[in-house]
């Protein structure tokens, strides 16, 4: 089994100063910390100044989204190589801001996870129904559907670097977060469906994380179910004492 992974997605927040001052300050609190993964995800435009910053530490650094070509003309992409050159070694794809805003279909988000597996960074791939959906009980459909078009063509030796994110979206930023039994409900079942799909021990080495209005008052109980294996966190990562009570949750 591998650690679990707290990932903080800054997205379009913190000019380069702020970056590094949240990141000095991240940096201080969890500096005894080696049994969770802790990733950060900062605007690019800091990335490879906080990769200096954190040396030395165990905090590792995530892109926020990379396109899938190697190079070219493809004015205001970043490929790939180019973040793990900056010193990424995971990278956020698909995440629902992503999907509703700038058009990342399911077909664009399997080539950008191929792309990144190429190059060495390790997708966080992330999935989750729409208010509308989870009413009309159509949660495990849209998340399956999402996650096997995500995964189509991947190696199965490729699997142990992959994270699934489940998101629910009506939980994103609203400080409403799914509940423990309900979020460890889809995970039960993303885990089922790639147990059917992948063999058992590879499918045991995917990462199904949870994001949604994770705070430091419900990450205990989230990270208390079985099949949750992190959080990806966003409005709560650019506290750094609140990320850092995140990474330090209480196992129970
Ligand atoms: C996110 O953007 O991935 C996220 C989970 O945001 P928040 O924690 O603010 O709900």
């Amino acid at each position: 089994m591998q650690k679990p992974l707290i990932a903080g997605n800054w997205k379009m927040n913190t000019t380069i100063h702020e970056g590094a001052s949240l990141v000095i300050k991240l940096r201080e609190l969890i500096k005894s910390i080696d049994s969770v993964d802790v990733v950060i995800a900062p605007p690019s435009t800091s990335i490879h100044h906080l990769n200096q910053l954190i040396a030395g530490s165990s905090i590792q650094l995530a892109g926020q989204n990379v396109f899938w070509k190697e190079n070219g003309a493809y004015t205001g992409e970043i490929s790939a190589e180019m973040l793990r050159a900056i010193g990424c070694s995971y990278v956020i794809i698909g995440h629902s801001e992503r999907r509703a805003l700038f058009g990342d279909t399911d077909d664009r988000v399997n080539k950008k996870a191929h792309a990144a597996l190429k190059a060495g960074l390790k997708p966080i791939i992330c999935v989750g129904e729409t208010l509308e959906e989870k009413e009309s009980n159509s949660t495990l459909g849209k998340v399956k559907g999402q996650i096997m078009r995500a995964l189509a063509g991947l190696k199965t030796g490729s699997l142990k670097e992959l994270t699934i994110a489940y998101e629910p979206i009506w939980a994103i930023g609203t400080g409403k977060s799914a509940t423990p039994e309900t979020a460890e409900e889809v995970h039960n079942s993303i885990r089922e469906l790639l147990y059917e799909d992948y063999d058992t021990a590879a499918a045991k080495k995917i990462r199904i994380i949870y994001g949604g209005s994770v705070k430091p008052d419900n990450i205990d109980s989230l990270m208390a179910q079985p099949n949750i294996d992190g959080a990806l966190v966003g409005g709560a990562s650019l506290n750094a004492e609140d990320f850092a009570r995140i990474v330090q949750f209480e196992s129970v």
